[in-house]
């Protein structure tokens, strides 16, 4: 209370310190002068009243929405994007984290594209591009008699731009650089981020089609083709390349990779995908944008059990708010409105998963945790889809569903409604674990804005070893030290068990849980499969493996300590 009461956001929220110390920095109102003029619960304030405001359009009762939404904020049961708690009311206005936007290959094209990323990143979304429409290095350029350039030489201006907007130091502009893997160029650019400085502000993904995906289990070969001709220059040999990739991958994160033939298969709408946002989770059509949000499953945990009519009842307020949210959104261009408005998707997910296992005295590690992931994301697809489906009864249905493949419901109001984000910030404001991801350590260093780091215990261990009278001053600073209580002597075994961290836990597991949210995800899942230092390129290449078996749209994997990373374990190993 009292740091709270120092950092000047002091009012009736239960928020973590880490938490009021995120939004004082970069969600709060501030006035000219730079002060911070409103506390967490005003600015929730401000979002509901704003978002109910489109109840008006449709008649509803905004006075009751504006409450309900209010309510499931302040109670940190559910967040929005970010953007839509930074900007709502704001003349900005803008709401959506996610965009795609495509890339044609010309001069204007290409600057065109860097145009929009420049107005989006300036309102807080981040941005996706497959430059695979972009002919490779040494094609001929008629205009000039030159040679072009390349997608990696394009890409380094997007990388650049970044770099200069930033954003107005509050939300740092963030972007997806998707190569499709038979591009002529698609070595360069699964080795382009190993340069040192090089894109930094990109994360890359190959995209990989279904005849590489099968190839590579065998001596085939894919050709590699130019896109400017449409002819085919050269072949690569399918296993060698996942290799590479997974050699690069192993290395520093990057590339990951995206099953593009799957995500199209999963589409509902006509139209190709080529691409998703920054962090994977939303593949878009060229011009797409979507607002996500995301319910807190730890909040809704009681003496042990998930309470499923809350979460029915959260579920269908969510829908609900997500799609006020886009007839309240102002968007950066016309296009975008015109794309967005007429598929209407919407990014429904969770966070918490891993506070409420603990919660539920159920291990990450173990096949239930599986089983209720996709009992629990069934359950949430299940009411959003009937919540969307009574939206496009009161308010129609989104204008191409005649088009779409949801046309066998009698209404749909949104093309999609599911989707995982990583609910980075989002999960430090509402003071609980990221997205589905495990705990990363149960003590760990975060590095946050400007460098500063902040020591972080899970308030969940240190509740449960306070009760069973073994959270002794040694133990602290054991933690502090290790991250994992896995090697520490002397607790007891199911505690052991219960408390495994993200390196803890099998890759295979990871994927499993992963692929368990996207059965019945109509998006894609943000996911990190993390792997110890010591993981080989072969375990990398069983990951790709597993996770395209089992049905992923993509896959990340990190490897411990391969690069400068957001959290570190207390001994900054
Ligand atoms: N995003 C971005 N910049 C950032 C973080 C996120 O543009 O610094 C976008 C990006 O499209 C990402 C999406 O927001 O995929 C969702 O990220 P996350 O759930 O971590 O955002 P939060 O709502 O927690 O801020």
């Amino acid at each position: 209370r009292e740091a709270k009461r120092y950092l000047g956001v002091a009012d009736d929220l239960k928020l973590s310190v880490n938490a009021a110390e995120v939004l004082k920095k970069r969600y709060l109102l501030r006035d000219e002068r730079g002060d911070v003029v409103e506390t967490p619960g005003e600015m929730f304030g401000r979002v509901a009243d704003h978002i109910s405001k489109a109840e008006s359009k449709y008649g509803g009762d905004v006075e009751s929405y504006r409450s309900l939404f209010l309510q499931m904020m302040r109670n940190l049961e559910f967040l929005p994007n970010s953007p839509t708690l930074m900007n709502s009311r704001l003349e900005l206005g803008q709401l959506s984290a996610c965009f795609v936007l495509p890339v044609t290959d010309s001069l204007p094209g290409i600057f065109d594209a860097l145009k929009n990323m420049a107005l989006i990143h300036q309102s807080g979304g981040g941005t996706g591009f497959s430059f695979s429409r972009l002919r490779p290095k040494d094609d001929v350029v008629r205009a000039t008699g030159g040679v072009a350039s390349g997608p990696v030489s394009f890409m380094r201006i997007f990388d650049t731009a970044t770099d200069v907007i930033k954003q107005g130091g509050r939300r740092r502009g963030a972007n997806m650089g998707i190569l499709r893997v038979d591009h002529p160029d698609i070595m360069e650019f699964i080795e382009a981020k190993e340069r040192p400085g090089f894109l930094e502000n990109f994360n890359l993904s190959v995209a990989a089609t279904d005849e590489f995906m099968e190839k590579s289990r065998g001596e085939g070969e894919i050709d590699l083709i130019n896109p400017r001709t449409g002819l085919a220059g050269g072949r690569l040999k399918a296993a060698e390349l996942l290799g590479l990739i997974a050699t690069s991958a192993w290395r520093g994160g990057d590339p990951g990779i995206i099953f593009i033939d799957r995500i199209n298969a999963a589409h509902p709408l006509p139209g190709e995908i080529e691409a998703t946002n920054p962090c994977g989770e939303q593949p878009l059509l060229p011009y797409e944008s979507c607002n996500l949000g995301s319910i807190n499953l730890s909040r809704l945990v009681r003496k042990g059990e998930l309470d499923w009519d809350r979460l029915a009842e959260l579920v269908s307020l969510a829908v609900r708010f997500l799609d006020d949210v886009i007839d309240m959104n102002r968007f950066p261009l016309p296009q975008i409105e015109e794309a967005t408005l007429s598929r209407r998707k919407i990014g429904l997910g969770v966070m918490g998963f891993a506070d409420m296992l603990i919660q539920m005295n159920i291990s990450y590690a173990s096949p239930q945790a599986v089983a209720l992931a996709e009992k629990l994301m069934g359950f949430i697809s299940e009411h959003a889809r009937a919540q969307s489906a009574r939206l496009g009864e009161e308010r129609g249905s989104f204008p191409l569903f005649d088009s779409s493949r949801l046309r066998g419901w009698s209404a749909m109001r949104n093309a999609t409604v599911t989707t995982i984000a990583p609910t980075g910030t989002i999960s430090i404001i509402a003071g609980t674990s990221s997205g589905i991801e495990p705990l990363f350590a149960l003590a760990f260093v975060r590095r946050v804005l400007e460098g500063a780091r902040l020591l972080e215990v899970s308030p969940l261990f240190e509740k449960m070893a306070m009760e069973r009278g073994i959270y002794t001053p040694d133990l602290k600073v054991e933690l502090a030290w290790r991250g994992s209580v896995q090697e520490i002597a002397g607790l007891p075994q199911d505690l052991k068990e219960l408390f495994r961290t993200a390196l803890d836990i099998s890759a295979q597991q990871h994927v499993r849980i992963q692929a368990a949210f996207q059965k019945y995800t109509d998006n894609a899942v943000s996911k990190t499969v993390n792997l110890p230092a010591e993981a080989t390129v072969s375990d990398v290449l069983q990951v790709y493996r597993l996770a395209y078996d089992l049905g992923c749209k993509g896959v990340t994997v990190f490897r411990y300590g391969s690069r400068s990373q957001v959290l570190y374990l207390g001994n900054g190993e």
